[in-house]
């Protein structure tokens, strides 16, 4: 057989390793707004979106005329070693789009920036403590796999990580069995237990967290306790951190979530959907603090690319256009018709989320998490031309994260497939 006759998946297998797990076995060969194209042909509807990253649809006209104009000027001048318009025009609108008192640094990935946060909060408090949460997700570099607390199989045999982290309890009322006020009131007892039993709070440079868990489960907590986190961290002297890197660039219906909860972190970490597919990140940071950042004691070679930064304002000029308002639209479409599915499937537990960021979560008749649902919709959704992803510690969430253009029509097509899926999995 020649190679031309393998399918994608069978000579990627040839030469990769099976350590980047992927969710299907999808060779693809073209995308266009909320779909993808097989290299067979088949025309896929993708609501998995890259994992939250084409917040604005495959391949956006208006992102690749950007995109292509950047790289007839420059395709890269180095941070390090120069400036261009781009790059200090995204810091601008960064900074305008975060009360206008921020400073920003741009890098590559989730995990990058993530590194970047730990490392700006430690340098100005002089602290050696960091805070993050139990479910959380923040990548995959030794400090950020050493903050994420949702799946020991990502610490495995990497264990000697990043010392004097501490993990705090992150508000889940529908596993607790709690009324939302007790279950905020117990994670906050148990966080003052690691202040009284493990690590001082003027010990604590950062606490970091999800605004919305994703990985986790697509989990929102009340607005309470991302309250009361600020006024601790404002106590203490301790920097509030969020990863925003699922959340961000309008997954929620609003450029960023922390905006629904009326609480803004010190620093706030971006990738994902920043530039619609193109490797860009950003830390976003009170200006007192980006100024104690001395030169050279961070940095990095590709930072800030000409081309995603052009990408990325194409990306922020689209959602405040008309995208967010799609958002907020077609979100609450979306979970009132997923509320009408819930009452024909016992399974379906909880249907939850903000925007097009939505959690459908699956208990069995006993009250456990109910994977095989799960992953038995998945696949099938899949079979019938529907890309959908999983979330949760137990695998037993579906995460619905179309586009933020995604069209009615398009969303009336995957819940066709997601009652057709579950009628057959009964
Ligand atoms: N933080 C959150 C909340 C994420 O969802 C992810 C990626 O899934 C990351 C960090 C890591 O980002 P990256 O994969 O770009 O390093």
């Amino acid at each position: 057989m020649t190679t031309q006759t393998k399918s994608l998946y069978e000579r990627a297998n040839a030469v990769m390793p099976p350590v980047a797990s992927r969710a299907t076995t999808l060779g693809v060969v073209k995308g266009q707004g909320a779909y993808l194209w097989s290299e067979d042909g088949k025309k896929y509807l993708d609501f998995a979106s890259g994992v939250a990253v084409t917040n604005v649809g495959h391949n956006h006209p208006l992102v690749v005329e950007r995109a292509k104009a950047q790289i007839d000027e420059l395709i890269h001048g180095g941070h390090n070693v120069v400036y261009y318009p781009v790059y200090v025009e995204l810091a601008e609108k960064l900074n305008e789009l975060n009360g206008g008192n921020c400073k920003v640094y741009f890098s590559n990935s989730g995990a990058e920036v993530n590194e970047g946060a730990i490392k700006l909060a430690k340098k100005v408090t002089k602290r050696p403590g960091i805070i993050s949460f139990k479910r959380s997700f923040h990548g995959r570099t030794i400090a950020t796999t050493t903050l994420t607390a949702s799946n020991s199989g990502y610490r495995m045999d990497y264990e000697g990580l990043l010392p004097s982290v501490y993990y705090a309890e992150y508000p889940y009322a529908l596993r607790s069995g709690l009324s939302e006020e007790a279950e905020v009131a117990r994670c906050l007892a148990q966080l003052d237990e690691i202040f009284r039993f493990l690590i001082a709070p003027d010990q604590v440079a950062a606490i970091i967290l999800e605004p919305v868990q994703g990985e986790g489960g697509y989990i929102v907590p009340p607005k309470g306790f991302l309250q009361e986190l600020r006024s601790i961290c404002d106590k203490h002297g301790i920097l509030l951190v969020f990863d925003e890197i699922q959340t961000g660039f309008g997954r929620t219906g609003k450029m960023f979530a922390w905006q629904h909860f009326g609480v803004q972190p010190d620093v706030l970490t971006l990738a994902k959907g920043i530039a619609n597919g193109f490797p860009l990140s950003a830390l976003v940071a009170k200006a007192e603090l980006m100024d104690q950042w001395t030169a050279g004691t961070h940095g990095g070679t590709y930072g800030g690319n000409p081309v995603a930064c052009a990408a990325s304002l194409a990306v922020i000029e689209l959602l405040e256009g008309g995208a967010l308002d799609n958002c907020n639209k077609m979100g609450a479409y979306f979970v009132e018709e997923l509320h009408k599915l819930k009452a024909d499937y016992p399974q379906i537990a909880e249907i939850r989320g903000l925007g097009l960021m939505i959690g459908m979560e699956c208990l069995d008749q006993d009250g456990k998490p109910d994977a095989k649902t799960v992953s038995g919709l998945k696949d099938k959704a899949m079979e019938k031309g529907l890309i959908l992803l999983t979330c949760g510690t137990d695998k037993n969430v579906i995460r619905f994260i179309p586009p933020t253009t995604v069209t009615k029509e398009e969303i009336d097509e995957a819940l066709r497939i997601i009652r057709e899926s579950l009628s057959e999995l009964r």
